[in-house]
């Protein structure tokens, strides 16, 4: 296992900047495996116990974060004038440079990861990998069985862009559940336009075979574990949960 230095592995974990991380050295702050660490250029496996003043650090090489991203806010790290899902989370967090994994439109709600794992991100957004999001649609229109038809054939946008063949399950008269496997820009609005039909409200609820927290509330966030995370790049059971919207 290649060892890191002290210092990295404490701003690894939010907890502190690379120059605090020293700091905290310098104050006898910081024990690493039981012992007082003196200088912030040792290096230790990623698995050692760092604590600061006496309390852990999860000083894991990435982070996964699922936040129920409430309507109104940008899925973006930054941004001049509006509030973005970045905005939402703390200082210790915020200090890992997290982005978020594809982008919900502003009013779009539910499921919505953050990460600071490149590759993680990639595989679960690539169309080439599959992954299936399914979302809850709410519409000005009563579906019909030609649109169950259509989304499953692969529907062409009103710009002619094809999209790959997706999942509508009709759970009421205007609400159905969708699963796509990739991510155009404003693809459910898109596909449902394409129908004649307008989106009134949309709620991710599962990538791959990861749900949405039901105890979390719009706004809320949880850390995950890789292996939880990981299960937003399982192929899933996403399209038929019985639920109705
Ligand atoms: N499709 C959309 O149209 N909007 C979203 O926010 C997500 C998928």
């Amino acid at each position: 296992m290649p060892l890191i230095r002290l210092d990295k592995l404490i701003s690894d974990s939010g907890r502190a900047s690379r120059s605090e991380a020293k700091a905290l050295i310098r104050a006898g702050r910081v024990s690493v495996d039981g012992r007082i660490a003196s200088r912030g250029e040792d290096k230790y496996e990623r698995s050692a116990v760092v604590t600061i003043d006496g309390e852990a650090i999860d000083a894991a090489r990435f982070h996964y974060v699922m936040l129920h991203k409430p309507a109104g806010v940008l899925s973006a790290t930054e941004d001049a004038r509006q509030e973005t899902v970045l905005d939402l989370l703390p200082p210790a967090l915020r200090r890992l440079e997290l982005f978020p994994v594809g982008r919900l439109d502003k009013d779009t709600t539910g499921l919505l990861l953050l990460t600071d794992d490149g590759d993680f991100a990639h595989r679960v957004i690539s169309p080439k990998k599959h992954v299936p999001k399914r979302y809850r649609a709410r519409l000005d229109a009563p579906l019909e069985e030609g649109d169950v038809e259509a989304f499953a054939t692969g529907l062409t946008l009103e710009d002619g862009t094809d999209c790959l063949p997706a999942a509508l399950r009709v759970t009421g008269p205007a609400e159905g559940l969708v699963t796509v496997y990739e991510g155009k820009y404003h693809q459910v609005k898109r596909m449902f336009a394409a129908r004649g039909k307008h989106v009134l409200a949309l709620h991710r609820e599962q990538v791959g075979s990861l749900a949405l927290d039901p105890s979390l509330p719009p706004g809320g966030f949880r850390s995950l574990s890789p292996e939880e995370a990981a299960k937003a790049l399982e192929p899933g059971s996403c399209e038929n949960d019985g639920r109705i919207f």
